[in-house]
């Protein structure tokens, strides 16, 4: 199954798709878990990406597809995988398109997590004093949730209309979410 989730910062995303990865098979693609591992390492590609990521902005389309194109052609996302955090803009969902149909296949559904606002707020600020993450303060959360609104809630309905988009309420214990997931991707 070749699957993308959704949802605004918050939603629970990267805890659910790293399940739903192992229930799939495939390999869990994380565009910021990618980001963040290249800025541990103090990689080209890291510092580059650094200064967008602690402004909560979204890292240029030059530096992203290009890594996402990389990933998506290894061995461990040929059959099976979950995109977590891209395609984020209506360009990356273009780019998305191109690279999977060079690669022969499509996506099989898209998931999307519905959690309210504010409980977002108070997710993410609840894991700002765990998490480490640099981008986990009051005023990048918020603008982060104001990007999403504006540049990425829009590709639900690019989704919609093919046919692909399955909603998900995310409020709820991890496992209840995830039975969720799985009876929306059964239908
Ligand atoms: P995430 O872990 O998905 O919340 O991503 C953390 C940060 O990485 C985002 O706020 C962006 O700065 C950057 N990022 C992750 N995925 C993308 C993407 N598809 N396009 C641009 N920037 C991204």
């Amino acid at each position: 199954m070749r699957l993308l989730i959704m949802g605004p910062p918050g939603a629970g995303k990267g805890t659910q798709a790293v399940g739903l990865a192992e229930r799939i098979g495939g390999a869990h693609i994380s565009t910021g878990d990618i980001f963040r591992a290249n800025v541990s390492q103090q990689t080209e590609l890291g510092r580059e990406a650094q200064r967008y990521m602690d402004a909560g902005e979204y890292v240029p389309d030059s530096v992203t597809n290009a890594m996402v194109k990389d990933r998506l052609a290894q061995d461990d996302a040929r059959d099976a995988f979950i995109l977590d955090g891209y395609p984020r803009t209506v360009d990356q969902v273009r780019t998305l398109d191109d690279i999977l149909a060079g690669l022969g296949t499509e996506l099989d559904a898209v998931v999307e997590l519905v959690v309210d606002g504010e409980e977002l707020i108070q997710r993410l600020l609840k894991r700002a004093e765990t998490s480490g993450r640099t981008d986990d303060t009051e005023d990048v959360i918020r603008h982060r949730q104001e990007i999403y609104t504006a540049e990425t809630a829009p590709l639900i309905d690019v989704y919609r209309e093919r046919g692909l988009l399955r909603q998900v309420d995310g409020v709820g214990t991890m496992d209840e979410v995830a039975a969720r997931i799985d009876a929306a991707l059964a239908e």
